[in-house]
């Protein structure tokens, strides 16, 4: 009988991906951990570490070659963000974003206009924002209302994009805008350049963590934008806007694999130091059966994250339902696991110097965005209904 193929073995790294693990764990150890708390203390953007981590090809990790991306799988991305976020889940976060962003102008965009933007935004020379949500359109982004309209070669765009990562700071923005009626069909998608008269952006939002990141309003005031930066047909711009947050929910779920991994890693140090009733913390059981738990909940975690990257990886017709299982569970377990290592360090887990809370405020907002986890449960349940009928 002739010899199957034997599948990828999803359980056991190559060689070639444990280098690139390794990779970005050290660069996190060096460049990234040390300066984590002071970053999110005075709201520092790390500019030059994000074009350090750049130089060593995680600016376009899944990205052509031909355009200075790394070519590298969805799988590669997780581990590299996993690895990125033990450093500091809001850089690693925003790097996730960008890498989603730059992919997308990659993937959609003819070759002229993946060769204007894409080695700038891969060497992260540029950076890049994902504009999709706006003050009345969130979990419903079809309902998305900035509008274009077209003016000869130009689009004409008005109106506002709220909560954005990176805006002010960004040099590209892929925004979602309507081009025709209401819902999904009338949205299309277009590359708007910092700079170009009629785009502002509000204050830095003061929020509960990813400090190390800008977060603005966008707003657009009649600006033109050439008809030759729309990526694809009018119309699609709400199935490339889908397409990139596929991979952008695994990689979210990798940030908080990587944040909450941390946490871990602090509170079993934590509690080989720490006594009480004179002994160590690690000597309770109680406490061993929760290390326990939280580890077998982020492998769990960890091996379903895998699982949705290679399938998005094979371009399996149900990795949009995986990719919204994996967000689901990695966000809510990451944060869980994080939360538990705050507890165990009783009262200093609740001091910056530990740094245990800012990871814990970082990933809390990973059950909200690149869809809620509500949005997540609504995907897999239609898709459940869907093949039921
Ligand atoms: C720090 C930060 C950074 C962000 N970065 C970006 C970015 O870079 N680009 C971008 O485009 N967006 C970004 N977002 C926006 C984010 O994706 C949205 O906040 C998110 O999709 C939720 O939308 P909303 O806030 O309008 O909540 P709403 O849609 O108003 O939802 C409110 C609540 O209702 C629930 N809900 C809504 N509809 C349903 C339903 N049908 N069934 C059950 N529950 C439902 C939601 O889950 C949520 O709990 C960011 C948000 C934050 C906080």
């Amino acid at each position: 009988m002739a010899r199957t193929k034997a599948p990828p073995n999803m359980f056991t790294l190559s060689e070639d991906q444990i280098a690139i693990r390794d990779m970005a764990r050290d660069f996190a150890n060096e460049q990234i951990a040390p300066y984590a708390v002071e970053w999110d203390e005075k709201k520092h953007f790390p500019v030059e570490q994000l074009r350090a981590a750049a130089a060593l090809g995680m600016g376009g990790i899944y990205v052509k070659e031909d355009v200075g991306g790394s070519g590298l799988t969805r799988l590669d991305a997780a581990l590299i963000f996993e690895q990125l976020a033990t450093g500091c889940p809001g850089t690693s976060a925003y790097l996730s974003i960008h890498n989603m962003s730059t992919w997308m102008i990659d993937r959609f965009g003819d070759d002229a206009q993946r060769r204007k933007w894409v080695p700038r935004l891969a060497s992260m020379e540029h950076f890049a924002s994902y504009c999709l949500t706006e003050p009345g359109a969130g979990s419903d982004a079809a309902a998305l209302k900035t509008k274009a309209v077209r003016n000869g070669d130009h689009y004409i765009v008005d109106g506002q994009k709220q909560f954005i990562s990176g805006a002010g700071s960004s040099d590209i923005y892929v925004v979602m805008v309507r081009t025709g009626g209401d819902g999904p069909k009338g949205i299309s998608t277009l590359v708007i350049e910092a700079g170009a008269p009629g785009l502002s952006f509000g204050a830095n939002e003061r929020k509960m963590g990813w400090n190390v990141q800008p977060t603005r309003t966008v707003t657009f005031e009649g600006v033109r934008v050439p008809v030759e930066n729309r990526l694809g047909e009018e119309g699609e711009g709400f199935r490339i806007a889908m397409a990139g947050l596929d991979g952008g929910r695994l990689n979210i779920g990798a940030c908080s694999l990587g944040g909450a991994q941390a946490a871990l890693e602090k509170a079993l140090s934590y509690m080989r130091e720490r006594k009480a009733f004179g002994k160590r913390l690690d000597e309770f059981q109680a406490l061993q059966f929760r290390l326990a738990d939280m580890a077998t909940e982020l492998e769990c975690a960890r091996t379903f994250l895998w699982r949705a990257a290679s399938a998005l990886d094979a371009k399996a017709p149900d990795a949009t339902q995986l990719c919204a299982m994996a967000k689901r569970i990695a966000t809510d377990r990451g944060f869980e696991v994080a939360n538990d290592a705050l507890q165990m360090h009783g009262g200093y887990g609740y001091l910056a110097d530990y740094g245990i809370e800012k990871i814990v405020r970082d990933l809390r907002v990973h059950q909200i965005l690149e869809g809620t986890n509500e949005i997540m449960r609504l995907i897999v349940a239609r898709a459940l209904i869907a093949q039921g009928n």
